[in-house]
């Protein structure tokens, strides 16, 4: 029996109901530990409590969680949102000033780490270890909180990369949450019977999908250790051993097993759907997946962290030639795409518009940037009668003739590298702020997927140099693979730096 449906406002809701239908059952594995639903429970109530004991009685305020990704990571999201307050995972790989950055912007009332305090989070008020939860109690009173919360309170703020160097904190509810694994459900049929591959950081929005339809479902999700996915052959032994049958991966890691050639070799006996987004998924590497395991489902998603995760969908149902673009699809339900074109006008068939969506999913903006965050959500241009805000992601897409969108292109400088998002001026900012450096500008070479960096210098610099300088401010996968000195940067007609020129003076 279906009973009645009672509609979610917060996602421990999710939790709750899993750790009363299936207490033992696994919920999340990784390297070291299993927790089940009832443990998850009880572990992420106690660090509520310890939120209270130690920061007293708040609510709607940001927390941040420094800690490798783990099991004790979600413990932690969850104790977050059992407190009434909301979540930030931090990479614990970043560069420190990059940290630093975020803490400024978030100024969270607590931070949660692993095992040894960390000195670089000075700023903040409160350090709370998870070890803590040995000595902490359930607390009665705390448990109910959650309750008192609206669906428009924030879930969480994952900060992604800003074009002027400050990485942008978006704000989501929980509200944005339950309607995106409310569709995944209907849409994908998760069950308890689901076991996910995660792949995804967690400081990265493709792992909200895992992450709430394992607790939606009663499913359990595998955090793959991030090391497998150098060695193809043990990558795939591993989705075998752990009868893993669901993944959602950025296209570069299912590209990366493709050419591979692994995929001929080893049978996933039980892998039944590939998802995928975040970038583009050539054809070329979908059609030797879909070769080799004819009949998975295979889904192209696509969405930025502004909208909750995904937006559009498109499941794989007809063959496609290697250079043929696989589409973007169709939006998902309870939202609305409009495709608009510079006079803010409704693109017809084949012209290119900037893709803008309205509904549930959207953002509550960018955390502590009302200036950023009315730029990219507007009002519908149109609708003039009354407040009907849309988002603008900035990317440039076109119908097909099957009425399906289909991704062309960034409108701005932002790039995805490595299935990272990236702003080049995050970049550009990190180089012209070096001493000896005066002007920088990062150029993304599509063809050879590498990140050049030109520069001007008033300093002996080599490129060496500024490469180690570099490594101090960004995180690996935003370092240039390539440095190029020159006396001046060229400029186009409109006296901007002529991005065209640098892009073909890459190699
Ligand atoms: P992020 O906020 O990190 O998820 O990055 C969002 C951006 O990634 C989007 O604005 C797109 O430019 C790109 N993106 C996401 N999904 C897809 C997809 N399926 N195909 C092409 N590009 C995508």
């Amino acid at each position: 029996m279906h009973g009645v449906l009672r509609v979610k406002r917060n996602i421990v809701e999710y939790l709750k109901e899993s750790a009363e239908k299936y207490p033992d059952k696994t919920a999340f594995l990784d390297e070291r530990r299993k927790i089940t639903f009832k443990e998850l429970d009880d572990e992420a109530q106690k660090i509520a409590a310890l939120i209270y004991a130690r920061c007293g009685n708040i609510r709607n305020k940001p927390i941040a969680v420094y800690m490798e990704k783990s099991v004790e990571c979600i413990v932690s999201f969850l104790g977050i949102a059992y407190s009434g307050n909301f979540y930030s995972p931090l990479d614990v790989h970043s560069p420190i000033e990059r940290i630093h950055k975020i803490i400024d912007v978030l100024q969270p009332a607590a931070v949660i780490y692993h095992t040894e305090e960390p000195d670089e989070l000075d700023d903040c008020r409160e350090k709370i270890s998870i070890q803590d939860i040995e000595k902490a109690e359930i607390d009665i009173s705390i448990r109910e909180k959650y309750k008192n919360t609206a669906d428009i309170d924030p879930l969480y703020v994952l900060f992604t990369s800003g074009s002027t160097g400050q990485p942008k904190g978006v704000v989501i509810s929980h509200r944005g949450v339950i309607d995106y694994t409310e569709w995944l459900y209907d849409t994908f049929s998760f069950d308890a019977d689901t076991i996910f591959g995660n792949q995804a950081p967690f400081y990265f929005d493709n792992s909200i999908l895992d992450i709430y339809s394992t607790l939606r479902n009663g499913a359990c999700m595998v955090i793959i250790p991030e090391t497998l996915f150098r060695f193809p052959k043990v990558l795939m032994d591993y989705i075998n051993e752990n009868s893993i049958n669901t993944i959602f991966w950025v296209p570069s890691a299912l590209i990366g097993l493709a050419n591979s050639g692994i995929l001929d070799k080893i049978h996933a006996d039980k892998l039944q759907r590939v998802l995928f987004c975040g970038e583009v998924m050539p054809n070329k590497q979908l059609n030797i997946w879909r070769k080799n395991y004819p009949d998975i489902l295979y889904a192209n998603l696509y969405g930025p962290t502004e909208i909750t995760d995904v937006c559009s969908y498109y499941i794989v149902n007809r063959e496609f030639q290697d250079e043929e673009p696989l589409p973007i699809g169709i939006a998902c339900r309870n939202t609305e795409i409009l495709v608009l074109n510079d006079n803010n006008e409704l693109v017809g068939e084949n012209e290119l518009g900037e893709l803008c969506v309205r509904g549930t999913c959207l953002s509550m903006g960018y955390y502590g940037d009302q200036e950023k965050t009315s730029k990219a959500f507007v009002q519908n241009p149109l609708n003039s009668k009354y407040c009907d805000t849309i988002y603008r992601t900035g990317d440039l897409v076109k119908y097909n003739a099957y009425g399906e969108l289909v991704y062309v292109s960034r409108k701005d400088f932002q790039i995805k590298h490595q299935g990272h998002r990236i702003e080049l001026g995050e970049i550009e900012a990190a180089a012209g702020s070096l001493e000896g450096v005066n002007q920088a500008c990062a150029v993304y070479d599509n063809c050879n997927k590498k990140i050049v960096l030109f520069c001007t210098l008033s300093a002996e610099l080599t490129e060496k140099m500024i490469y180690r300088l570099l490594q101090d401010k960004l995180p690996q996968y935003m370092l240039p693979k390539k440095i190029k000195i020159l006396s001046a940067l060229p400029l186009n007609i409109n006296g901007k730096i002529d991005r065209v020129t640098l892009k073909s003076n890459c190699m």
